[in-house]
Formats: C-alpha cells, sequence, structure tokens
C-alpha cells in the first residue's frame, strides 16, 4: 500500500509536469457507448455519448472529444462537424458541464472529478451521399463519421452502440456484430476504426441473409425492386467464389451488402461496401445490369485491396486531416482492373466484353491532354484537390487513377508474365502484398516496398537483369507523364489498340507465346 502511495505521488507529480510541459490533457482510458435516436421528421439524429473513466472513479482531467473531418476512401475534407447542432454535457448527476472547442472538430469537456459524462447533440441529415448521413420517413442511412466522437488518442478503445428505431421499423444492417431487439439494435466495434468503417442502414428495407462457403452474408436492400426476378445474388455469389480463388483467403465472419436508393457512388468498408444505386433491379439491359455488378464486385474486391492490401499511410488513420499517399492508383487503379478480371473469371462476361471495360480506360486516358501534364503518382497526392474537381480546365491537367490506374494494372500483369515466361502474374504480386504486409507484419507497405515487391515477383531464376529493366520502365511509367508505348506492351499479350477509338481487341494471328500469354488475361 506504501510503495502504491508513493508511486501515486510521483505520478500525479508527473502529470502535472507534463501538463505544464505539453499544454494537452490527461487521458483518462475511458468506456464509450452512444445511444442515437432518430427523428424522421426534423431529419436529425439524436445523439448520446457516455464515457467514463475505466482505470480511477472519477476523470483525473478534461475529456477532450474528436469527430473526423473525413472518411476513408472518401478523399475528401466533408468537415462533419458542420452538421453538428445543440452540443452539450452533463456529469453523472446531471450538472452540466462547461466545454470549450479547441479547433473546429475537437471538444474539450470540464470533466475532472468526474465519474462519468454524458454528451449529447444532433447531427443533421439530408445528405444523399454515401459517406454522409440521411434520415427520411421509412429510412436512415448512418455514415459513422459524422456521427461518432472519440476521445483524443483512443480511436483503439472498445465501444458500443444502440440504435433506438421508430415505431414500425423493422430492420437495422450493419457489418458490425450486433443484438437486436424489437425497437432496437446495438452494435459492438472492437475499436473506433471498425465503427467510422460499419455503415448502418435501418428502416424497412428488404433483408436477404445466406451462406456462402462458410461465411455469412446480408443483402441490406433499400431498393429491391425486381431482386426478386434478379440474378443477382447468385451472380454476387460466383463474383465471392472467383475472388476468393484469387486471393486464396477471406478475411471476414460475415459480409453487409447496402444498397441504397438511386443515387451517385459507393464507398468500401472493410466487410460492407454501402452503394447508391440506380434504384431498381429492372435494368435496361445487360451492359447496365453488368455495370451495376461491376460496380458491386470493384467495392467488394476494396475489401482486400485497400482494406487489406494497403499504403501505409491508409490506416490506422488521422481523421483530423488529409492522409496523403502516391499509391491510390494501386488501390483504386488495380481495383477497376479486378473487377473486370474477377467478373471474367466467375463467367459473367466474355472476354470481348472485359476487354470493352479496358477500352474505355485507354479512351478516357488518351482522350484528354491531362496524361501530359499529370503522373499517375501525382494524381493520387493530389487526389484531396481533385474529388470533386470542377473546374474548366480539369481535363486539361490533371489525369484519375480511376482511368489511367486499370491501364496499368493491364501493363503490369502483362509485363509480370512476360518476364517470367507466364510463371508469375498481377495475381502473385497482389497475393504477396496481402501475405505478408497484412496478414504477417499487420500493416500496410511504403512506397519502396512496393516497388520491391514487384521486382521480388518479376524476378524468377535468371532473368533478374530482364526484371529489373522492366520493373524500372513500370515505376517510369507511373512516376512521369512519359507516352506508353501500348502497341509494344500489348503485342507480347497478342492484343492490340486503335489509337483513333482506343478500342482493345485480340489480334487476329499470334505466336504461340502471345496466345499463351493472353490467356493468362482474358481467361479463354
Ligand atoms: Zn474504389
Amino acid at each position: 500500500m506504501l510503495f502504491q502511495a508513493i508511486m501515486k505521488r510521483i505520478f500525479s507529480t508527473f502529470i502535472a509536469v507534463a501538463m505544464v510541459v505539453s499544454l494537452c490533457f490527461a487521458t483518462d482510458k475511458a468506456s464509450m457507448s452512444f445511444i442515437v435516436s432518430i427523428d424522421t421528421i426534423g431529419k436529425y439524429l439524436n445523439v448520446e455519448l457516455y464515457c467514463a473513466p475505466e482505470e480511477t472513479a472519477a476523470f483525473t482531467d478534461a475529456v477532450e472529444l474528436h469527430m473526423p473531418v473525413w472518411a476513408p476512401g472518401y478523399y475528401l475534407i466533408v468537415d462533419f462537424p458542420k452538421y453538428l447542432a445543440d452540443f452539450s454535457a452533463s456529469s453523472e448527476d446531471g450538472v452540466a458541464l462547461g466545454w470549450t472547442k479547441k479547433n473546429k472538430n475537437a471538444w474539450i469537456i470540464d470533466a475532472a472529478g468526474k465519474q462519468s459524462v454524458k454528451v449529447s447533440y444532433r447531427i443533421y441529415c439530408n445528405a444523399r451521399s454515401v459517406a454522409e448521413c440521411r434520415v427520411e420517413s421509412n429510412a436512415a442511412f448512418i455514415a459513422p463519421n459524422g456521427v461518432f466522437m472519440y476521445v483524443e488518442g483512443q480511436q483503439n478503445h472498445p465501444v458500443d452502440v444502440t440504435i433506438n428505431m421508430p415505431d414500425g421499423w423493422k430492420n437495422c444492417s450493419s457489418g458490425m456484430k450486433k443484438t437486436s431487439s424489437t425497437s432496437s439494435a446495438t452494435f459492438h466495434a472492437d475499436n473506433f476504426d471498425t465503427l467510422f468503417d460499419s455503415p448502418i442502414l435501418c428502416g424497412n428495407h428488404l433483408v436477404d441473409r445466406f451462406e456462402l462457403e462458410g461465411h455469412e452474408y446480408e443483402f441490406a436492400l433499400e431498393s429491391p425492386i425486381g431482386y426478386e426476378q434478379s440474378p443477382f445474388r447468385e451472380d454476387f455469389k460466383k463474383m465471392v467464389s472467383a475472388t476468393t480463388k484469387l486471393m486464396g483467403h477471406v478475411p471476414y465472419d460475415n459480409y453487409c451488402l447496402i444498397h441504397l436508393g438511386k443515387g451517385p457512388g459507393g464507398l468500401e468498408h472493410l466487410n460492407s461496401q454501402a452503394c447508391y444505386t440506380e434504384g431498381t433491379f429492372m435494368f435496361e439491359n445487360n451492359d447496365e445490369y453488368i455495370n451495376y455488378l461491376d460496380f458491386a464486385t470493384h467495392e467488394y474486391f476494396h475489401l482486400y485491396n485497400v482494406k487489406h492490401i494497403r499504403p501505409i499511410e491508409l490506416g490506422p488513420f488521422d481523421y483530423d486531416r488529409e492522409v496523403f499517399t502516391p499509391l491510390l492508383w494501386v488501390s483504386e487503379g488495380f481495383t477497376c482492373y479486378y473487377s473486370a478480371q474477377i467478373l471474367r473469371r466467375a463467367g459473367l462476361i466474355s472476354a470481348e466484353k472485359q476487354l470493352g471495360m479496358y477500352s474505355e480506360y485507354f479512351l478516357n486516358t488518351e482522350s484528354s491532354e491531362g496524361h501530359n501534364h499529370m503522373s499517375l503518382r501525382q494524381s493520387s497526392y493530389d487526389i484531396w484537390l481533385n474529388f470533386f474537381n470542377k473546374n474548366d480546365n480539369r481535363h486539361d491537367v490533371t489525369i484519375s487513377y480511376y482511368d489511367k490506374g486499370p491501364v496499368l494494372g493491364l501493363i503490369f500483369d502483362i509485363e509480370l508474365n512476360r518476364v517470367s515466361n507466364c510463371a508469375r502474374s498481377l495475381d502473385d504480386l497482389m497475393r504477396l502484398l496481402y501475405n505478408r504486409y497484412d496478414q504477417q507484419l499487420g500493416r500496410g507497405f511504403t512506397e519502396d516496398e512496393f516497388w520491391q515487391a514487384t521486382l521480388e515477383i518479376a524476378t524468377t531464376g535468371d532473368n533478374s537483369q530482364e526484371a529489373a529493366s522492366a520493373v524500372k520502365n513500370l515505376r517510369r511509367l507511373v512516376d512521369t507523364t512519359d507516352a506508353i508505348d501500348y502497341d509494344k506492351i500489348l503485342n507480347a499479350a497478342g492484343l492490340q489498340l486503335d489509337h483513333t477509338t482506343w478500342q482493345l481487341a485480340k489480334k487476329d494471328k499470334c505466336t504461340k507465346q502471345q496466345s499463351k500469354l493472353r490467356e493468362k488475361i482474358i481467361w479463354e
């Protein structure tokens, strides 16, 4: 006891000194839970946050709460606190606590000596965006980055969220683990990164649950018109199986597909996706349906490529400011390349359709002047400027990694096959990045590590010089605006590109070697 008392005094002195020196607050480890009620008339989420110290009877200092200003995958400063109103704080005995704002997304509450803190605020929800919240008479889409706050420095802490639903609402869907009653749903997340990566849809949407290869799936469909007659569920299963075969591992227990009504955009999450759709499963024609499948596949493949196979800057996240990485052309561009690959491997599209999808990327890249002014690497860094760039000259001076990225995906795949005599492909690079950095080391990779891994895959036996030269050239194509010798690269795979229409097609006559490589690209 004496030892503890002395240590306590020393520790208190240390804290006092540390506070004077750093002018920051002690961060008592705190339990965190939220209760959210839905106001369908005013379009608000009414949020109550409960916070209590875990290792002491009372808080030793102020509590600093932060709300994110952006959502991973949506590379734009949204400034979520702009939707917040009526912030207040009180102690366990209901007495109001003083608070002040430290900056646009941080609140400091006078909690010293208090056993617990309750914080209340309202979030206005009237945005049709996958990163922002929407409340309507029969549905609420909860984009968590704009709703929940964490104690500064404690993003790793577990958290519980209870959603109280309006009368008559039946369903509450999310990738998070859930316990439900008739009027509420409680979710548990192991940390705030998981909570922020788990959107929630509440209301009377259609819920379709099924199991596939030992994993549970939930479709939450806000606009299910024509769903029963649609092949979507069976096609989604084929797509998942093809992806599992490609990656060799499934990193989740359950997956939740949240498809919202008519609107723009989709966002990937760790074990879910949230997408606005055409608002119906009755598509005008098969091409429209394939576009929809491609979209769902893109967001699904992201759970590997960006959530697990990720640049080191992309997680754990700094939610207070932009996170810059030079590698989004891998995260987004290769995902565009692979969504068509996966649909082809799953037998859902023809080789011609696959090449047609790639042709769009060539056309978009080459038909605007921007590719002479911005490198692929630069487009990744500058996404925070260009995510919703509406400047008149944007096509003259910028490029999109959604277009040139998949072109490089195809070039990577061809080149890795070519230098290894078809022993290796882009698949091997993706698996190496997944297994080494995510599964074994539990982290993302640096830019140098990415290129080192590329060289490692390209090098087989005695081809080290050719492999080094190929990888050096690939890096030049990514880092500069140099013209790409498409004809030379595509020829190795028995493919040709019309430089007027930018249509990609099979060559009529091929050598055995060209046919062998083309088979690895279009699976005929
Ligand atoms: Zn994407």
